[in-house]
């Protein structure tokens, strides 16, 4: 396997290699990993720098919610001495660029990926800086390269400030006043507590959640999830895979307090919880009457991870070690929630939309979109013979939106692309550098 320096790379403008990685983040980096124990020549493409969207497109006081023990990619762990703490980005940047390093990674940066075609020999890649040809790509350029923002955000009046979670960086960036924010994931929840910390009156829009408990009889929701083997559901064990795969992030923080993050803590801080944001009307806001609903629907849900962490300790020979079985108070939400808010009054100034993210697919001209624009796939294997997706949620179990779920897909992925590539029999030329 050849690995190109960056001098290699500017010499020569149009490269044939046998499989592209479109991305270096951990997902492109692990893939890359298992290529390079197949001896397969391959390039990872990236537009930034690693760790890209670790550098630019998160929050200053974001910290990863699963635990640094969780923190491993092929060949490679978490080596330092808190192994229950939670990583600030900074870290996380670092870990992933150490891992990069460890696996000597052939990754060109500072490179965008503007098209990517086929043809009757492979796939065309064309480049800010050149063009590539493969028989095989890897599309790791992340599920979170753009806020998803509902279209009622263009019913709002002009004066009030909106801003995505993948803008908001800390709240010195929005007007004084009051704020709202869009979406009770952990990114809606953690936003909502900042913003309140900083002095301004918070109001939380909640829809569809998922609640869970930071710590449970004794250790991190995210071991026992581990442990019981909830996050290696996979495919064959979900009725409903779309569901599954746009499920809310759960509602934690990575905090050495250990935090718990929920609704209940949002009311005790005097944040003001009120429904899904429905429209904007005569300049006001309104909201869905389900507060309640889904709030007890998220306590029904939690409960019922408890149960099954519970039934799996009664099999555990050692079970006991553990501390006992305990249950959370319920949300606890106002008998008859807030309908409505006025824009008028000058209460409310910054609306900050934490309501998800997607990716962005506008330099991809393979058919293999759905209508909502994601690419289809079946765990990871794309309708296009030799392209494959690495990075979503839910590619191929539940862990899969977490770092230490790369691992998995990752050798999946490359066992398939490896037979792929010698069923097509000839790997393409590897040009002369
Ligand atoms: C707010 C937030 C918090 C999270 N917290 C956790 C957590 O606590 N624990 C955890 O395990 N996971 C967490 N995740 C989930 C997950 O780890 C990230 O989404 C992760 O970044 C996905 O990794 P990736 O390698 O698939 O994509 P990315 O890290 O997004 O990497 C994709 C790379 O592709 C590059 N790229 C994109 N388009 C192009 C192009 N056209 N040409 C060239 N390069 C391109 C980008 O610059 C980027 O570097 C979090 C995600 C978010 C958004």
């Amino acid at each position: 396997m050849r690995c190109y320096s960056q001098l290699d790379i500017k010499a020569v403008r149009q490269q044939f290699t046998d499989t592209i990685v479109i991305g270096a983040g951990h997902a492109g980096l692990a893939v890359s990993y298992c290529l390079t124990e197949r001896s397969i020549d391959h390039l990872v493409i990236e537009r930034g720098e690693v760790a890209n969207s670790w550098r630019n497109e998160r929050w200053d006081s974001l910290k990863l919610l699963t635990p640094n023990w969780q923190s491993r990619l092929p060949g490679f762990s978490y080596a330092g001495d808190d192994p229950d703490g939670f990583m600030s980005m900074s870290e996380v940047i670092g870990f992933i660029e150490n891992y990069a390093r460890f696996c000597k990674a052939p990754v060109q940066t500072g490179t965008t990926v503007t098209a990517l075609k086929l043809n009757s020999n492979g796939y065309h890649i064309k480049t800010d800086s050149g063009e590539w040809h493969c028989s095989s790509v890897v599309i790791a350029s992340g599920a979170c390269n753009l806020p998803a923002i509902p279209k009622v955000a263009e019913a709002f009046p002009a004066d009030i400030q909106q801003l995505s979670s993948w803008q908001y960086r800390n709240p010195g960036q929005l007007q004084e006043g009051g704020v709202i924010v869009v979406g009770a994931s952990a990114t809606g929840l953690q936003l909502a507590e900042e913003i309140h910390r900083s002095g301004r009156p918070v109001t939380l829009a909640v829809g569809e959640h998922v609640r869970l408990p930071r710590v449970y009889r004794g250790k991190d929701i995210q071991w026992w999830m581990d442990a019981a083997g909830v996050l290696d559901e996979d495919l064959d064990d979900i009725d409903d895979i779309n569901r599954a795969r746009h499920l809310p992030s759960p509602q934690l923080v990575g905090s050495c307090q250990h935090q718990i993050l929920d609704l209940n803590t949002m009311s005790g801080l005097g944040i003001r919880l009120v429904g899904r944001l429905m429209g904007v009307q005569n300049g006001a806001m309104q909201f869905s009457g389900s507060l309640k609903n889904v709030c007890a629907l998220a306590d029904l849900k939690m409960n019922r991870l408890l149960k099954t962490i519970d039934e799996w300790i009664e099999q555990c020979p050692d079970g006991s070690r553990f501390e006992p079985a305990e249950r959370f108070d319920r949300t606890a939400v106002d008998e008859d929630p807030c309908l409505g808010l006025s824009l008028d009054d000058g209460k409310i100034r910054t609306i900050v939309w934490a309501t998800g993210y997607r990716p962005d697919y506008s330099w991809l001209d393979v058919p293999v979109l759905d209508r909502k624009g994601m690419i289809r796939h079946d765990g990871g294997i794309t309708d296009s013979p030799g392209m494959y997706l690495v990075g979503m949620p839910f590619l191929r179990c539940r862990k899969s939106s977490f770092i230490h779920g790369a691992e998995d897909d990752a050798r999946f992925i490359t066992r398939h692309l490896a037979t792929f590539l010698k069923q097509k029999g000839s790997a393409p030329l590897s040009i002369q550098l």
